[in-house]
Order: C-alpha cells, then structure tokens, then sequence
C-alpha cells in the first residue's frame, strides 16, 4: 500500500490503445485458433481469479493485460506484481481493447496469456495416485473444462486425454475449468500408448459404458484407479472398452439415452472417492 492507502501501482510496462497492436493481434490468435496455441505454446485465461490461481500455481506468464478497473484493484495489482518478477510484460489496457483481445462484448478486468503445461505419459506414477480420468476423444471443451474441474473438486490425480481430443487450452475449456487447469495435471498420449497403460495399470481400470453391466454403486474401487469415458456421440471404442477390468453403467430411468459425458464423469467419481472425502 502506498502512504496515501492506495493500492501501488505497477510501473505499467506497456500500454496499448490500438486494436491493431501487434500483441492484440497475438492475443486475438491464442484466443481464436488452435495452430496458434500449438505453434507458441501459449494459451488465454481470462479473469483475476485464474490470474491468481496461475501465478500461485507457479505457471509461466507472458502477458498480463489490466484493463481500467484493475489498475485501482488490489488483488490486480498484487498479480501483476507478481507477474511482473516472474518476466511478464504487463499491459495496460481500455476495455475495448481487452473485449477485442477476448472477443466478448463485457470482458473480464484482468486477461492473462500463460505456458502450457502437460506432463508426459511416463510421468504419471500410480504409487502415487488416486484417481486419473482418461477421456477417448472427448470433442466438447465445455465438458473438458468441467471434468478438470471435477477431478480437482474430489482430489483426482489427473486427466489423460486419447486419442484427438479437444484442444485443453482452448478458452472455452479453460473457462469452464474455473481454475482447476492449474491444479490438475493433464497427460496427452495416443490410444495405443493408453492401452499399454491400463495393461500394467496396478489399480482398478472401470470404464462407463451405455451396455455395462454392472451396477456404478456395486464396485469396489480399488485406488489407484483409471476411470475410462467415452466419445460424446460415439462412446467408448471397443478397443478401450477391452482394456477395462470392470464396465460400470449409471441407471436411468426417464427417456434420456445417456448422461452428458461430464455429468457421467462426475457420479462416477463422486462414488470412487466416496470413502475419501468428508466435510
Ligand atoms: N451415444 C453414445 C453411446 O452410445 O455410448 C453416448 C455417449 S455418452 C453421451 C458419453 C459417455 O458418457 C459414454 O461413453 C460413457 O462413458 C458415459 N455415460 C453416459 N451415460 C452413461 C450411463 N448411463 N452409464 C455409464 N456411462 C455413461
């Protein structure tokens, strides 16, 4: 704080006012294709909260963008502090810059561009894990986001996506994440190193299938376990479904074909932590 109780400043180290700024350009990218976010390997997270939740994760920052209402905003400017010491170039910004940076008529105060961070398939160590969720091909970024943030919520190890999936950076995913993105790590692997995986897998391997026929509330999930979903409009491939020790179904009543993927995620993991969480 400085003497006179405000917030300190910032030394602002950039401000931009121009939508053609080649660093709004580049953000723009990042926020709207794919090759960019591959080719850089960057991504957008919009928001103070995901600013905090990066920076106290210790992710990589390359672009802290304030928009006017930040520049006066405490918890702002102590991210941006920290920004700043880890090399960020901080930009100060008017809000249409940062809702053409974003795309979205009311964006956020604070916009912020980051390192991705995967870990690699050999990385993930069983002795050491509750829970992984692998997703064969998951398409929806939204459910993507959702599914982190589960596996965040019942103390999960981590996600492994199979197979093309949807991109875990992409700014609808990292949204719906509400954070959880720089707490959960994410593995990416192809569907034969997957089944290599599940083969030594020491735990349970449980795949939720529509033709399961075992009841999800009747197993006796042993940790370390691998939960296995399937394509949003196609399901588990045969392949992945052959890995599983159990398949598990969901009963429904109703008319509904199949549960929302993020939905079915979220009941089963809920029932396979049962015995480990508490309030
Ligand atoms: N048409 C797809 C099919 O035939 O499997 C529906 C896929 S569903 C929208 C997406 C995924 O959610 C499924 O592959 C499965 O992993 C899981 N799922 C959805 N409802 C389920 C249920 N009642 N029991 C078990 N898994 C379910």
């Amino acid at each position: 704080m400085s003497q006179s109780g405000k917030p300190q400043r910032v030394g602002a180290v950039k401000q931009i006012t121009s939508h053609s700024n080649p660093i709004v350009k580049e953000i723009k990218g990042l926020v709207s294709q794919r090759k960019h976010r591959i080719q850089s390997g960057l991504f957008v997270a919009e928001g103070l909260k995901l600013a905090t939740d990066a920076l106290d994760a210790g992710w990589g920052v390359r672009y802290l963008a304030l928009g006017p209402e930040a520049r006066e905003h405490p918890l702002a400017q102590t991210a941006a502090a920290k920004a700043k010491a880890r090399g960020a170039l901080i930009l100060e910004v008017n809000t249409a810059v940062l809702a053409a940076m974003t795309r979205k008529d009311n964006p956020q105060m604070v916009v912020g561009v980051y390192d991705q961070q995967t870990v690699e398939p050999d990385q993930i160590d069983p002795s050491k894990s509750t829970v992984w969720v692998a997703l064969d091909r998951v398409r929806d970024p939204g459910n993507l986001g959702t599914i982190m943030r589960t596996v965040d919520a019942v103390g999960g190890s981590g996600v492994i996506l199979v197979g093309d999936c949807t991109d875990p950076f992409a700014v609808e995913a990292v949204r719906a994440t509400m954070g959880s993105l720089f707490h959960v790590p994410i593995a990416k692997m192809s569907k034969a190193r997957f089944l290599e995986l599940a083969g030594n897998w020491p735990g349970s391997v449980v795949g939720t299938h529509l033709k399961g026929s075992v009841d999800y509330r009747t197993v006796d999930y042993g940790e370390p376990a691998l939960l296995v979903m399937g394509n949003e409009q196609q399901g588990l491939e045969d392949d992945m479904a052959g890995a599983c020790k159990t398949l598990i179904r969901i009963p429904q009543a109703g008319q509904a074909d199949s549960l929302n993927l993020a939905v079915a995620t979220g009941i089963s993991l809920y029932e396979i932590r049962r015995n480990h969480l508490e309030l």
